[in-house]
C-alpha cells in the first residue's frame, strides 16, 4: 500500500501563512498518509470562518466522505441538535475533524495518521482563533489535547482558550442515556460561550 506524499510537508506556521483557502488546496492534494487512497472527498470544515466555538470531531464517516462535509449524517443531526441546545448562531461555530480522509470501515484513525494530519487541524484552529474548543470524544482529545480530560472537564490552554471534552454525537446515537449527561455538561459550561457574545 503506497503512502507516498506528493505534497510538501508544511509546518503549522507555513500552513497558517497560506490562510484557510491555501490550507484547503493543500489538503485536497495531500497524500501524506494512506487514508487518501480510499477517500471519495477530503472533509475539511464547515461553519463560520470567525467562530467563537470550534468543535473537533473524530474522522469522516460514509456520509461525510460522500458529501465532503463534516457531520452531515445521523451523528451530524445529533450535533446540530446540541448546537441548537447551546443556543449558538450559524456564524458562531465551526466544525472540523482530526483527519480529513475517511478511515476504511469507519475504524478509528491510528496514532500515526492523527500525527500526520494534525498540522492541518492546528493551523485551522490558529487561523479561526475561537475562544472555546470542544473536543468531541476520545480521538479528538488524543489528537489535540496534551493532557487527559474527564468528560465535561474544562481547562484553559496555554494560548488562553477554553477547552472542553464532551461525548461524540455518534456515542449519543447508540447510548441515548448519555444525552442527559451531555446536556448537563453543556449547562455547566455554557457561561463560556454566552459571555463572549
Ligand atoms: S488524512 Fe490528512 S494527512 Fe492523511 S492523506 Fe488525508 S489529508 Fe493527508
Amino acid at each position: 500500500m503506497s503512502t507516498n506524499c506528493n505534497a510538501p510537508t508544511l509546518t503549522v506556521g507555513e500552513l497558517v501563512k497560506l490562510g484557510l483557502k491555501g490550507i484547503t488546496l493543500t489538503i485536497l492534494e495531500c497524500k501524506r498518509c494512506q487514508l487518501h487512497e480510499n477517500a471519495t472527498n477530503k472533509v475539511i470544515m464547515r461553519g463560520s470562518e470567525r467562530p467563537k466555538v470550534v468543535f473537533i470531531g473524530e474522522a469522516p464517516g460514509k456520509n461525510e466522505d460522500e458529501a465532503g462535509i463534516p457531520f452531515c449524517g445521523r451523528a451530524g443531526k445529533v450535533l446540530d441538535g446540541l448546537i441548537n441546545y447551546m443556543n449558538l448562531d450559524e456564524n458562531e461555530y465551526a466544525i472540523i475533524n482530526t483527519v480529513k480522509c475517511r478511515p476504511p470501515n469507519n475504524r478509528k484513525p491510528t496514532q500515526k495518521e492523527l500525527k500526520t494530519c494534525i498540522p492541518f487541524l492546528l493551523a485551522q484552529i490558529e487561523i479561526l482563533n475561537p475562544n472555546v474548543i470542544i473536543l468531541l470524544g476520545n480521538t479528538a482529545e488524543q489528537a489535540f489535547s496534551v493532557s487527559s480530560l474527564d468528560w465535561g472537564e474544562a481547562v484553559i490552554t496555554p494560548e488562553g482558550k477554553h477547552l472542553i471534552k464532551l461525548y461524540h454525537p455518534a456515542a449519543l446515537l447508540y447510548r441515548r442515556s448519555l444525552m442527559e449527561k451531555q446536556k448537563e455538561m453543556i449547562d455547566m459550561n455554557k457561561a463560556m460561550w454566552q459571555k463572549i457574545r
